[in-house]
């Protein structure tokens, strides 16, 4: 599964552009500059794949990625969908911007029954903010099943990695749609890596 290149198949800005549903797909969401294209492109090996960029809160796309090789015609389907959820979050994000993400956001995980987990990132120096609790509440309220993946814990000792993790497992034990297991990743010293594709394998039954 990780072992093949990933290729980008479409961004999807309003729910009619949705790829029908088909194979089991697990999405990606985070704060801006949370290290979420990092991450992505760390599990599949490809650096280029989704984009890192400094310029936050600019696309608001849906984006699927699909490992290559299959044509997804006449039953030729792809095992499994990564989506990247666009970035949430930026300080400087009109209204507008904000309302048009939610929208989108929640249209997405209430309807898709495909969507077998949400993979929540979040950054090991911040731990757990105001808006990624709104985003929480989002997935709980719409059922679907989440799980927290902290990023960049490079950036901090391990000792505070391991006061972050019980700190977040606390912070969701009492949410209904959360996943009690925390996943820590850094995609600059690849660490957590295989624990999170083996994590995804499992969450899409591969
Ligand atoms: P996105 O906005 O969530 O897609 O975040 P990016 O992947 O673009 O990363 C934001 C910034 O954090 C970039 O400057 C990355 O180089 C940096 N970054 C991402 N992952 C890591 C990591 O694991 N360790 C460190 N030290 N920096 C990281």
């Amino acid at each position: 599964l990780f072992g093949r290149p990933w290729i980008f198949i479409r961004g999807v800005p309003s729910l009619k552009f949705l790829p029908p549903e088909g194979p089991p797909e697990v999405a990606f969401a985070g704060r801006s500059n949370v290290g979420k294209s990092s991450l992505i492109n760390a599990l599949v090996g490809h650096k280029g794949l989704a984009r890192t960029s400094n310029t936050p809160g600019r696309t608001q796309e849906l984006n699927y990625f699909v490992p290559e090789g299959y044509s997804g015609e006449g039953g030729d389907l792809p095992p499994m969908a990564l989506v990247d959820m666009p970035g949430y979050g930026y300080a400087q994000a009109p209204k507008e911007h904000v309302d048009a993400w939610t929208k989108l956001v929640f249209d997405y995980l209430r309807g898709r029954a495909t969507l077998k987990r949400v993979y929540v990132l979040i950054d090991s120096r911040h731990g757990v903010k105001k808006n990624d609790d709104e985003v929480l509440d989002l997935l709980d309220k719409a059922a679907v099943s989440y799980q927290i993946v902290l990023t960049k814990t490079d950036k901090i000792k391990p000792p505070a990695v391991v006061k972050l993790l019980a700190e977040t497992a606390e912070k969701i034990k009492k949410r209904p749609a959360a996943y009690p297991e925390i996943i820590a990743t850094s995609s600059e010293k690849s660490e957590g890596l295989d624990d999170l594709r083996a994590a995804i394998a499992q969450t899409v039954g591969i």
